[in-house]
């Protein structure tokens, strides 16, 4: 099968590309929803579909015009492990000009290296007339930034002793020749936003990989790109909403995008912030919510079986990166799905044709989490855990199924129904 006219893995590549950094993804999913006709706005009980943005974060909903007391509930992350730069960055070695930089999440680091390294995030400028700053995304596209790594010549043993990396020493990208310039990285910034570099009071910026999304295999069967987990849900969770017809009754569609899970979720826009039960309480205004008809579907990759590595898996739970999405179970609550959640899961899956999977962690291997456990202990609801397979989760560049964002988009759309 030819899946590359998957108008949805187009759509989740070109999503991916658009989306550098957790600001870039809220963008681009308010974006889709402006498209599909909803307004950013509070929750007011109007009817219609609403959403706001709250930093690196996003709330959308489609209201009724009055209170529901029962919800279903996509929830996804919008950050990715990646390199952030530190406010006092610039170094100077031997002539060589360098970024400090701090790992964001549980990145893979050898996957950061040899890797043309564009610049996204957002800085904060003095405003020329307003008291109050003014935030502005930067997307650089431009390699400005290069780690290479060591000769294995000055390395003899590192393919029999493994590559070790200290993230302080190690990994600080080249940016430039003493000799050639004396512009610093934020007066290239203020220069590409067009403010004086004075004039830029903060910033969150990271680096990302700048090889586009494409398709992969003999057959362009696979998806080959960064930030993976979790646009590749975050992509469908919006894609999914926006399909949702407004006319629907309760129980009221929600998605929640969530920023900092990588680095635990405690925030003020992470799933552990009240962000999403603030909004459950404004639409069920004074009605006691009920548990028992609604349900939190958290959206997050799942380990695809790795041919080379087999071993690393419990082989009752290999799961096929072309198999389908994949229901996560762990005895331990790291993943939330319980029995009736994963009953929910199956039957709708049952209704629209979808293969479904089922994945538990190796029980000598400590197992991975996400925001998932966090929003059903914020809200009190049930949780299922749930995603599509991948390989090489938390790489600088990861790979899933061409098939998966299609599947996963068509299983979504389902359970946003509230039919299960
Ligand atoms: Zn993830």
């Amino acid at each position: 099968m030819n899946t590359e006219s998957s108008t949805e893995a187009q759509g989740l590549c070109a999503f991916i590309d658009r989306s550098p950094s957790p600001f870039h993804a809220v963008a681009s999913a308010a974006e889709m929803l402006r498209n599909a006709g909803f307004t950013e706005s509070q929750p007011g009980l109007s009817p219609g579909g609403h959403f706001f943005k709250s930093s690196g974060s996003l709330l959308a909903w489609i209201e009724k015009g009055q209170p529901s007391n029962s919800f279903r509930i996509l929830a996804a992350h919008t950050d990715s492990p990646n390199l952030r730069i530190t406010p006092n960055h610039d170094q100077l070695r031997y002539g060589i000009k360098q970024l400090g930089v701090e790992v964001y999440g549980a990145a893979l680091l050898n996957s950061w290296l040899d890797r043309d390294l564009g610049c996204s995030g957002r800085v904060v400028v003095r405003h020329p007339s307003l008291e109050n700053p003014q935030e502005i995304l930067l997307h650089l596209d431009e390699p400005v930034a290069r780690i290479p790594q060591l000769a294995i010549h000055l390395n003899r043993s590192v393919n029999q002793d493994g590559l070790v990396l200290d993230p302080h020493l190690h990994l600080a990208p080249v940016i430039g020749l003493e000799t050639l310039s004396t512009q610093s990285f934020l007066e290239l910034i203020a220069e590409r936003v067009d403010v004086l570099s004075g004039d830029i009071l903060g910033f969150d910026l990271m680096l990302h990989d700048l090889c586009p999304a494409t398709f992969a295999g003999m057959n362009k069967e696979f998806i080959s790109a960064p930030r993976l987990d979790n646009l590749l849900s975050v992509h469908a969770a919006i894609e999914a909403l926006c399909a949702t017809s407004s006319a629907i009754e309760d129980p009221t569609p929600i998605v929640i995008l969530c920023d900092h899970e990588e680095v635990g979720s405690t925030s003020s826009s992470g799933a552990s912030s009240p962000l999403l039960r603030d909004l459950l309480y404004r639409l069920a205004d004074g009605l006691p919510i009920d548990p028992a008809d609604s349900l939190i579907y958290s959206v997050d990759g799942a380990h695809a079986i790795h041919p080379n590595y087999a071993e690393r898996h419990d082989s009752n739970h290999a799961v096929a990166i072309d198999g389908g999405p994949t229901l996560k179970f762990n005895a331990a609550q790291r993943y939330a799905t319980d029995a009736m959640g994963s009953a929910r899961v199956r039957l709708a899956a049952e209704k629209a044709g979808i293969p479904l999977q089922a994945y538990s962690h190796r029980a000598d291997l400590s197992c991975g989490s996400t925001i998932g456990p966090i929003l059903g202990a914020a809200t009190g609801l049930p949780v299922v855990d749930m995603g599509a397979p991948q390989w090489a989760m938390h790489s600088a560049r990861e790979m899933c199924a061409a098939n998966s964002p299609g599947i996963l988009q068509n299983l979504l759309g389902v359970l946003l129904s509230g039919e299960f």
